[in-house]
């Protein structure tokens, strides 16, 4: 008999419990960004190391600076895996507090429309339900095998919400401890009720502020006008120049280490249904503006872009000036994907910038930031593994996205541990994480559950 039937009953049998426990962790108040919170926040890491331990987990409730991180072992079999699995215990602030409809610190179980349950409350769906879907399913197969199918570490850190200060310095002292084969992070979401998501690609950032410098102060537009340089119009050629016609990035090397998406991941992104009128209606647009005959999915998760963020120079108050301004300056920033190198993106742009302005003019740059992309290999084996245990657990079949924006944690693994993250999450686009009435489907705790239970046995099977 396979092991994982058993699980998945023993999940349905414990599932009313399991809200019960979810409750438990929900009702307590762990706002980090909050000092008064602290002891809130602290109570929180107690209450999962005394969960944990009723699961047979070695967990500890461990000190940092900020808020307490909890780490919890439990071994495998022999020759099985090392998984790390990342959540957050700590929640958002709640206020406004009058647009909440029940407490955000006292979970109910509400019908939100005919046969969609949630479970109402702060930290329902970012992050403690999620996290609890993974506890779940570790006890339930612990209940039912008397072990786990692999070596775990979990890792719960109280310090997301509000940037993660103590993170980086935990993971390097704790480097040896928590390095495993690879880690699980779980607070993405679903592409719709149905269809359940892995996350691929993250992309990368690189911010830039360019100034540019012409005559030694403001002149009169009439006295200079046609003789001197305008910094205004040296900079608004330097930008438009860099799109061509196709919304191709024309900086030289852009496009190095930025791979075609395999044909079918695309079909499968066009399967999706997602259009340019549905997509860009909702922000009163209709006209993809990026590289032309791709769709808006590929557009946001498989390709870079070069973004104009702000410009700024000259008169711009009310009423009228006729200046010529000494000086212009424009903040842009570029998403990366794949292995587009931040830096060599950064030197390239001030090439190109550099060789576009006047001997008798000049530049500076100012550095905001440089990250590269996170691109997991889609024929990577535990990656099909999830994909097809996810797909047997939904209606429909799983869809590995890429995300616009961009998750720390990710980076972090891969730079001090030298780990990839498989990205899965429940949550859906309507669950107002960080917002009032946050909320999280019962369909998702419950198959979240399930989906757990069946990737564990999908990435451990022999
Ligand atoms: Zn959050």
């Amino acid at each position: 008999m396979s092991a994982i039937a058993p699980v998945l009953d023993r999940i349905d049998e414990n599932l009313d419990q399991s809200l019960e426990r979810l409750f438990g962790l929900l009702r307590v108040k762990s706002i980090s960004t909050d000092p008064a919170f602290a002891p809130d926040c602290r109570k929180a890491a107690e209450w999962l190391v005394a969960d944990l331990k009723t699961i047979g987990f070695d967990a500890s409730v461990r000190d940092t600076p900020g808020h307490p991180m909890v780490v919890a072992h439990h071994d495998g079999p022999e020759g099985s895996p090392h998984v790390l699995f990342y959540g957050h215990y700590d929640v958002q602030p709640v206020d406004p507090l009058n647009l909440w409809e029940d407490d955000p610190f006292d979970p109910k179980i509400k019908e939100m429309a005919p046969g969609i349950k949630v479970i109402t409350g702060r930290g329902s769906s970012d992050d403690k339900g999620q996290l609890m879907l993974f506890v779940e399913a570790c006890r339930a197969w612990k209940e039912v095998h008397g072990g786990l199918p692999c070596k775990i570490t979990l890792l719960f850190e109280g310090e997301e919400e509000s940037g993660s200060p103590s993170l980086k310095p935990f993971l390097e002292a704790n480097a040896q401890e928590l390095k495993a084969d690879f880690a699980m992070v779980c607070d993405t979401g679903m592409w719709d009720r149905e269809t359940p998501a892995i996350c691929v690609g993250l992309r990368g950032l690189v911010g830039e502020e360019v100034i540019v410098h012409a005559a030694n102060r403001d002149l009169h537009s009439g006295e200079y006008g046609g003789a001197a340089a305008n910094p205004v119009r040296i900079l608004a050629k330097v930008l438009a120049d860099i799109h061509d016609d196709n919304g191709r990035v024309t900086i030289a090397g852009f496009y190095d280490g930025v791979e075609e998406t395999p044909a079918q991941v695309l079909q499968s992104w066009e399967a999706l249904g997602e259009t340019a009128e549905n997509f860009l209606g909702e922000v009163g647009l209709a006209i993809p503006a990026g590289e032309k005959g791709r769709s808006v999915l590929e557009l946001t998760w498989a390709r870079p872009t070069a973004e104009f963020n702000g410009i700024i120079g000259g008169y711009t108050g009310k009423g009228f000036k006729t200046v010529i301004a000494a000086e212009a300056s424009a903040k842009v920033s570029f998403r990366l994907v794949h292995q587009q190198n931040p830096d060599k993106i950064r030197a390239a742009f001030r090439d190109f910038v550099r060789a576009r302005i006047p001997a008798d003019c000049s530049v500076e740059f100012h550095e905001h930031g440089g990250s590269p992309a996170i691109q997991l290999s889609y024929d990577s084996p535990f990656l099909g593994k999830a994909k097809d245990a996810l797909s047997d657990e939904w209606p429909k079949q799983t869809v590995m996205l890429a995300m616009g924006g961009s998750i720390p944690i990710v980076g972090d693994f891969q730079n001090f541990l030298g780990m990839e993250s498989l990205l899965v999450g429940f949550a859906l686009p309507d669950d107002r994480i960080h917002s009032p009435n946050e909320k999280y489907d019962l369909t998702s705790f419950h198959k979240g559950q399930r989906s757990w239970a069946r990737i564990l046995h999908a990435l451990t099977r022999s």
